[in-house]
């Protein structure tokens, strides 16, 4: 499958207009634009632009709901619970985000729960968020849609791709963050391989009778034909270790915050991908060890890159670095295969359909 490229200003600009058309405020449009592109970016086409069909679907389905903000459930001071009203998960999360650094602010540390958000994306952008106001951040994010992850042991699939994100600050450089699915891959690029049709690496999907294998269309069956399921990250001998945390994703991220963690009872939607979020921020200045954590970092991350490299590598990189060397290398095109851009295509369409106005086709744009 061909891949395209489009200019990534370009492409911000679309995005913004789509969701202007579909009914985003100037503030959701621009929120949503940026975080999409931004993921993209980042190197995650997985949480990008390509996820637009898939919310497109879910607001003509009236499941995601445009222009809403978050209602506050409970106010404790340092413990916010907050409820995303189904809400396009760009801008809600932007906005409790905020709420929870300026609560991190007055009390050191803010244990925030958010319920019932529409898919929140890169949850990595959420860490950055935090980051960037100085705080650490830890999220732990359940996912409401059809199972698509195989428990340790199992080969039916009983849960989502549970995201885990730690963001830390680092004085005079740029921030640390781990943000990965707690499935072997995210769904996104199971789907962006199945786009380009080519196969995904060993040891991420079972077949629908269980049988390991690499071909991504076993996730996308055709009519009355059965779904395969992920694998949790860790490999054979380590697969316990993903599980057991995406288990924690589910009931810090859902059952703490009063969302659903996934059921069948629960999952009564048929376009939408829920999430629901737990998110520690703390600001470490108030731990009274800021001034010796850069030189830390610093130090053990000169140890750590010192060692000697495997075949094939050309260095060793700390979590966060790979999305800022991509940054640099995507900042004035985003490469969008042929499948995608159909897909972005139609989603214009049907935007166009339904309020008579749309940026037209994304593939105009593409060279
Ligand atoms: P991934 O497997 O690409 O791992 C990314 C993480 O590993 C990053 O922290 C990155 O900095 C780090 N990393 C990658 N290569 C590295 C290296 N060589 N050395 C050091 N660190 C390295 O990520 P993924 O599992 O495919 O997840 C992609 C995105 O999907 C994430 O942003 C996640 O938040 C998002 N996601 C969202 C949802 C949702 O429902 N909203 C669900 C699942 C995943």
């Amino acid at each position: 499958m061909s891949e395209h490229h489009i200019p990534t200003a370009a492409l911000h600009r679309w995005v913004n207009d789509l969701w202007l058309a579909a009914g985003s405020d100037a503030r959701e449009a621009r929120l949503t634009a940026h975080h999409l592109v931004g993921a993209n970016l980042s190197g995650h086409d997985s949480h990008g632009v390509g996820m637009i069909p898939k919310y497109v679907l879910s607001w003509q389905a009236d499941e995601l709901q445009l222009n809403r903000n978050v209602s506050v459930l409970h106010d404790a001071g340092s413990m916010l619970s907050l409820d995303a009203n189904r809400g396009m998960g760009q801008a809600v999360t932007e906005e409790a985000m905020a709420l929870a650094i300026e609560r991190a602010r007055a009390h050191g540390v803010c244990v925030m729960g958010l319920r019932q958000s529409h898919h929140l994306g890169r949850v990595g952008h959420w860490a950055e968020q935090a980051c960037a106001a100085g705080m650490i951040s830890i999220h732990f994010v359940n996912v409401l849609s059809k199972p698509i992850v195989a428990p340790h042991g199992g080969s039916e699939a009983r849960f989502g791709t549970n995201p885990f994100t730690v963001g830390v600050p680092v004085a005079g450089a740029p921030p640390l963050v781990l943000d990965f699915a707690t499935s072997a891959i995210a769904l996104g690029k199971v789907r962006v391989a199945n786009n380009k049709g080519v196969d995904v690496p060993a040891g991420c999907l079972l077949d629908a009778d269980g049988v390991p294998t690499t071909r991504p269309g076993v996730m996308f069956p055709g009519e009355g034909e059965a779904q395969g399921a992920l694998q949790a990250f860790g490999g054979e001998s380590g697969g316990h270790k993903g599980y057991a945390l995406a288990v924690m994703c589910e009931l810090l991220g859902a059952a703490v915050t009063g969302g659903h963690t996934i059921r069948p009872e629960t999952l009564t939607h048929r376009h939408a991908v829920w999430n629901n979020m737990l998110a520690i921020v703390f600001d470490p200045e108030r731990l009274g060890t800021s001034t010796s954590f850069g030189d830390e970092v610093q130090a053990f991350a000169d140890w750590v890159r010192s060692s000697r490299l495997l075949p094939g590598n050309d260095g060793i990189a700390l979590p966060g670095e790979p999305e800022r060397q991509r940054r640099r290398e995507r900042a004035e095109t985003i490469p969008v295969d042929s499948g995608t851009l159909a897909q972005l295509d139609d989603a214009a369409a049907r935007v166009q359909s339904v309020r008579g106005t749309s940026p037209g086709p994304l593939s105009r744009l593409a060279a």
